[in-house]
């Protein structure tokens, strides 16, 4: 490693604490990227190397790094207001932006309260679901049902709601307790059931804790058709119109977490689209600004916003706030995405782009340690096994995920797994070529894994 990046690094360790890391790892072989510059769905280290994005800098990007267009509508914003509190006052860019917010999601949804990033996004909807439940005589309302392998952010509602144990197993004497239903996610489908059979069967078990517990229930969460954080595991769209069918029938809430699945990474502009559904709250992040600006927003229907508005003396307002709610550059950010995402030829385009990474994952569909590839439009994941036919896990300890994230690296890809799902989620911009790339290394960091634990191969 060049002098430059070795620099940096050494700074990095000294002062800095990354995100979801064990510090320790950066010692132990696991590099550090010095970013210094990004363009399309590259990034470009202090040195000139180059490593394709293909995870969207966590999921975040959509028309990649340094847009011009998104790089100018900034601009433009930043020479008239940097910011402003959006208590007591407004903004065209957040009043612009929330219109065309309702105007693209499902129906029904006719307000929008600003956070500054996913969890508190999250963290807002579980508030609202339960006091418009204590505004319309239901204080009882008090718990939550969430599925099974469900990721809804680290802050301590949002992790309450979530199901990863990595990220939440220390936190559990802190946390509130959901009512935890099995995931409909189709790895777990016998052989032969289609995606649409297994998470229907699944439903099942939805309906008996609505019927148990709807009287106590505020709100049913989840992320729709992709389970991100949790592995990239995948469900059917007729669990979401069962999902619908019966909130509606036990008074329960939908909070539809499409933090990572919105702006068009399944394939329509927002997952639930898929199963026509309208869900109660929808909450949304990330991709909302192009990944350029941290902003987040929940939108909810007319009938919850009514649950609030009344005289201040009957105090039932939701005196909830972030310092940075819809910040203007991030709120402009979002309009210029919105208007990429709502040319013509990108939605065409991500279909294309979605085939070509099929057609370059399909040789890796028979690699013997790989258990399945599954996608969900532009959401390509697949599971690193010991053994193919009975879909054995390698042990979680020997990190073969990680042995490929560096081999991969090494290659000049960014790939990131979680665990031993290795997984592509690329910028929408990534062309053919950069896709037959990310195929040819990703076969390679397979066998390599496959031959090595992290802890032998250094
Ligand atoms: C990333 C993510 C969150 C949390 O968003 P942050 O902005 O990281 O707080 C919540 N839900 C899902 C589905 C996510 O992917």
């Amino acid at each position: 490693m060049s002098d430059r990046n070795r620099e940096l690094i050494q700074r990095d360790l000294a002062v800095l604490w990354h995100p979801t890391t064990q510090m320790k790892d950066h010692e132990d072989g696991v590099p550090l990227i010095p970013v210094a510059s990004g363009r399309g769905a590259w990034l470009q280290d202090q040195e000139g190397g180059w490593y394709l994005d293909a995870i969207s800098s966590w999921w975040v990007n959509l028309f990649g790094h340094c847009n011009p267009t998104i790089n100018e509508a900034i601009r433009t914003q930043l020479e008239r207001l940097e910011h402003v509190i959006l208590a007591g006052c407004s903004h065209e860019p957040a009043v612009t932006l929330a219109e065309r917010l309702v105007s693209l999601a499902p129906s029904g949804l006719e307000r929008v309260f600003f956070t500054d990033n996913g969890s508190s996004s999250i963290e807002v909807a579980l508030k609202m679901s339960h006091h418009f439940w204590r505004n319309t005589g239901h204080p009882e309302k008090t718990r939550y049902i969430n599925l099974s392998n469900s990721y809804h952010g680290d802050t301590i509602g949002a992790l309450s709601v979530g199901d990863v144990g990595v990220f939440k197993d220390a936190y559990e004497p802190l946390l509130m307790e959901p009512i935890t239903v099995p995931s409909p996610d189709c790895f777990h489908r016998e052989p032969g059931q289609s995606w649409a059979e297994h998470s229907e069967s699944m439903f099942a078990h939805m309906e008996a804790a609505l019927e148990e517990h709807a009287h106590e229930t505020a709100a049913v969460i989840l992320e729709p058709l992709v389970q991100g954080a949790g592995g990239m595991r995948m469900y059917d769209p007729i669990y979401l119109q069962r999902l619908r069918e019966a909130c509606d029938r036990h008074g329960v809430h939908i909070i539809a977490d499409e933090i990572a699945t919105g702006f068009g990474r399944t394939g329509s502009l927002f997952a639930c689209e898929q199963a026509g559904i309208s869900p109660d709250f929808l909450c949304v992040s990330k991709g909302i600004t192009g990944g350029y600006l941290p902003l987040a927003a929940v939108l909810l229907t007319e009938r919850t916003y009514q649950a609030f508005y009344d005289d201040f003396t009957r105090l039932t307002g939701f005196l909830h706030s972030h310092s940075y709610t819809g910040n203007p550059l991030a709120c402009a950010a979002a309009l210029a995405t919105l208007d990429l995402l709502a040319e013509p030829e990108t939605m065409t385009r991500n279909q294309e782009t979605a085939r070509l990474m099929a057609e370059a994952a399909a040789p890796l569909a028979k690699h013997p340690n790989i258990g399945e590839v599954r996608q969900t439009g532009m959401i390509l994941a697949m599971e690193l096994v010991q053994d193919r036919e009975r879909c054995t896990p390698f042990p979680w300890h020997e990190r073969r995920g990680l042995s490929a994230y560096r081999h991969a690296l090494k290659r000049g890809v960014l790939m990131r797994p979680i665990g031993n799902v290795l997984y592509w989620m690329p910028p929408y911009v990534i062309d053919a070529e950069e896709i037959r790339l990310l195929g040819e290394v990703t076969a390679e960091a397979v066998d390599v894994a496959a031959q090595t634990p992290w802890n032998r191969s250094r």
